[in-house]
């Protein structure tokens, strides 16, 4: 590796995972492919900061891919967990934790009505997607390039993150008849979702996206397209499924739904109910719920499903956003200052970059096109990101290892963390571009 860290015991660790574990990690956005070096292997995190085994301290950027909203290791989150994890790790069995959240939940995120707890985000929006296969008895499903819903089969097919950065945008082992069922739009084109509609006349089940995408790096929806899609779900009695893996939590306390004045029929969400813990869930509209088992003939279960530790996680984390609404307004700054100090860097500098931005996300793309869909992210120039990835990783600050992600701030960030970054920044700009 060339960042000049000693980085000897990562590398160590490195040579015993790939020997056991595909590509050494769990989780191929974890590989540092995208930016054409080995993964970093982590051993701490507190507040603003995560340390890698060699005792390298990184302002991280990351946030563990986005539910770590208030930073690492919060001491309210810690002690909720270790105050649950003296009870029992798992019962299999109903405990108060999952009433409490799922009344949390509902009483913050208007559109759901009832809601049900998974282990990923990947469960959530697979699950979502039965529910609204059960709900309207029609199989097609549309989703748009570049949005990322998780590794189940019939939502990989144009999918973003780290399959962009393995420039592999479908999977081997999908089979032809599952991702036959998925249409594709490319995002902010109602046109494109008109004559869809208008082929498969009542055959859409439900329409899912990110409603605010960051798997393709951060994309804004255009004025007035997020109503477009629900007025054609409305009128052909197709679901809107809201993607909020992300955004849920971390764009106020009732997601981009809230943001955006957009009432979605079902949402998925996971990451930031989680606390850190590994969570999902979905929910939505009553009716649409009371069909899932065991209520109703639409099956779906997990033996870790709601389980107490992770509920005391996420539930810790949801109660802090809820009584401290500071907390919003502290990372959208925090957001605002990072990402337009960017922007007023690209211009001092004349770097051909575009930074798209909503509160505490947001991406740096090495384009100087206007980002707006899958398209027009992937003329953005990998090798310079992979760059300006290592030269800020050497001088201690961890973004995601690839273009296409989004930087996430946290609530442990603070001005002067980010006028460092944007320091920089600005001497990679100055020196390479
Ligand atoms: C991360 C993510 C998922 C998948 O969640 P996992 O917990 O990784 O399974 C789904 N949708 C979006 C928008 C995500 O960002």
């Amino acid at each position: 590796m060339v960042t000049g860290q000693n980085l000897a015991r990562s590398q160590a660790l490195y040579a015993r995972a790939k020997e056991r574990i595909p590509g050494g990690v769990n989780s191929p956005v974890r590989a540092f492919r995208g930016v054409g070096l080995d993964p970093l292997f982590m051993e701490r995190g507190e507040g603003p900061f995560i340390y890698d085994v060699d005792g390298n301290r990184y302002i991280d950027f990351v946030g563990s891919w986005g539910p770590l909203l208030l930073g690492h290791n919060h001491p309210v989150i810690r002690a909720a967990v270790l105050a649950a994890a003296e009870q029992g790790l798992s019962f299999g069995a109903a405990t108060e934790a999952e009433v409490r959240m799922a009344e949390l939940m509902t009483s913050l995120v208007p559109s759901l009505e009832m809601v049900r707890m998974v282990n990923s985000g990947t469960e959530a929006t697979m699950s979502a997607l039965r529910a609204a296969r059960g709900f309207t008895g029609r199989d097609k499903i549309l989703k748009f390039a570049g949005c990322y819903h998780g590794h189940s089969d019939a939502l990989l097919v144009k999918a973003g993150s780290g399959l962009l950065s393995e420039s592999r945008p479908d999977s081997a082992g999908v089979s032809a008849a599952c991702a036959a069922d998925t249409l594709v739009a490319p995002f902010n084109d109602a046109i494109r979702v008109e004559e869809l509609f208008a082929r498969h006349h009542r055959e859409i089940a439900a329409v899912i996206l990110e409603p605010i995408p960051a798997n393709m790096g951060v994309v804004l929806p255009e004025e007035g397209f997020l109503a477009h899609l629900r007025d054609l779900c409305s009128a052909s009695g197709t679901l809107l499924i809201f993607d909020e893996v992300i955004t849920g939590f971390r764009l106020g306390l009732s997601g981009a739904q809230g943001r955006c004045g957009v009432k979605p029929d079902l949402s998925a969400f996971g990451k930031i109910i989680g606390g850190g813990m590994p969570v999902g869930a979905y929910g939505g509209k009553r009716e649409v719920m009371e069909l899932i088992s065991p209520l109703g003939p639409v099956y779906q279960a997990g033996t870790l499903s709601g389980n107490p530790v992770a509920m005391a996680a996420g539930l810790a984390q949801l109660e802090f956003l809820a009584s401290h609404p500071e907390v919003y307004n502290t990372v959208d700054r925090l957001g605002d200052m990072l990402f337009t100090g960017l922007k007023d860097i690209l211009h001092r500098t004349g770097a051909s970059c575009t930074v798209n931005h909503i509160g505490s996300m947001g991406s740096l793309f090495f384009t100087n096109e206007t980002v707006r869909d899958l398209e027009s992210a992937k003329t953005a120039d990998t090798g310079r990101y992979a760059a300006y990835f290592t030269y800020l990783l050497r001088g201690g600050i961890y973004q995601a290892p690839a273009q296409f992600e989004a930087l996430f701030v946290s609530f442990a960030h603070t001005e002067a963390l980010i006028q460092q970054t944007l320091e920089s920044a600005e001497d990679f700009f100055r020196t390479f571009c």
